[in-house]
């Protein structure tokens, strides 16, 4: 390991009470979620927050998301415990729901770029878990990349990510929804699904019934109005090779010149064999058409081809249902314009 590399550790007991003691003191840990790999700071201590931001190089305006590790510390971080709040927690906590809430004072205003709700999460890892209670405080993260990178899905992507010899990573083995988690607003009228993620909307939909999805607009207003989510931003979640999205018809009439300097990300059988043979390289995120496998794989399927150092990368949409359309919204953000 050379030294400018962040540090791969197991999450042995004893290393996670270390890292507990590192987080409050202020250090960073980065760690195992089972959405994306998480970096995180005591969200109660606004020094280490802002130290966040800047490993990430994350603009200010882009707010973390809190991880808790019980209901009790959920409810200490806002001022508006709802009975929906109740119910979708004791659903879908811990889990890949993250709920947006009236803030509690104590929540600084650089965990929540300055808005008045703050965003909650009680992760199902359990190296999550253990470190929230190691730390025995509530934790802000980001996933553990770079400002609009890619979101890393196991400990070797974020040594790729984010050099820094100091910062623990607590390896959890690969991430087993590598999408991150779906963010719902509860401080209006209605929820409002704000991000889409590794929770499928149809899920949700079945405790809520019908679904407002707004996870296009970015209008500050929306912003203070819990009716928008800073992260949907056009550009987000980016491979550095250009990607863009195609669909069978247009991946058909691509020159042999451009397909053969190409990687092509796809799904299941929608490419037929003689077509995807034209591409210098192939990523198919499930071949059996398992929308679970593709977006467990779909971050690492666009860092291997990333690397490849090819001119061109060309995705194939997802059937629209289920994960599908969180995958479909990551990689219309990855592409470029
Ligand atoms: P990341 O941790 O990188 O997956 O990004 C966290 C995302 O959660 C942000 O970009 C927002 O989309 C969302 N989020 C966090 N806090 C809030 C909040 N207070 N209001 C609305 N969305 C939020
Ligand atoms: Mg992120």
């Amino acid at each position: 390991m050379s030294p400018t590399q962040s540090q791969i550790v197991i999450s042995t007991p004893a290393v996670l009470d270390q890292a507990g003691e590192r987080l409050r003191a202020g250090r960073l840990v980065a760690f195992a979620t089972e959405t994306v790999y998480g970096l995180g700071a005591n969200a109660l201590d606004p020094a280490a927050v802002a130290a966040v931001f800047e490993l990430k190089g994350r603009p200010l305006y882009d707010p973390l998301i809190v991880h808790v590790a019980s209901l009790a510390l959920a409810r200490s971080l806002t001022t508006d415990w709802s009975e929906l709040a109740e119910k979708l927690a004791r659903r879908f906590w811990p889990g890949p729901l993250t709920l947006v809430l009236p803030r509690h004072a104590d929540v600084p205003d650089l965990v929540t770029a300055g808005l008045p709700n703050v965003a909650l999460r009680w992760p199902a890892h359990p190296v999550a878990q253990a470190l929230i209670q190691a730390a025995n405080r509530p934790i802000a993260a980001p996933s553990a990349n770079r400002f609009a990178s890619i979101s890393p899905t196991s400990a070797a992507d974020v040594a790729a990510e984010l050099s820094d010899p100091e910062l623990w990573i607590l390896d959890g083995g690969r991430c087993t929804h590598g999408l991150e988690s779906t963010v719902v607003s509860l401080v209006g009228p209605h929820p409002v699904v704000l991000r889409l993620g590794s929770l499928a909307v149809e899920e949700l939909e079945q405790e809520l019934g019908p679904l407002t999805v707004a996870t296009r607009s970015v209008r500050a207003s929306d912003l203070q109005q819990g009716l928008a989510s800073p992260g949907n931003l056009s550009r987000h979640y980016a491979p550095r090779t250009p990607l863009t999205c195609l669909t069978l018809q247009e991946l058909e009439h691509l020159s042999e010149d451009t397909t053969q300097h190409s990687g092509l990300l796809c799904f299941a059988a929608q490419v037929p064999p003689a077509q995807a043979a034209r591409f210098a390289q192939v990523e198919n995120l499930s071949p059996d058409g398992d929308l679970r496998q593709a977006a467990a794989r779909v971050y690492a399927a666009l860092r291997e081809l990333d690397r490849v150092g090819l001119q061109r990368l060309v995705a194939l949409r997802l059937p629209d249902v289920g994960l599908g359309r969180a995958i479909n919204d990551r990689l219309q953000r990855a592409s470029t314009p």
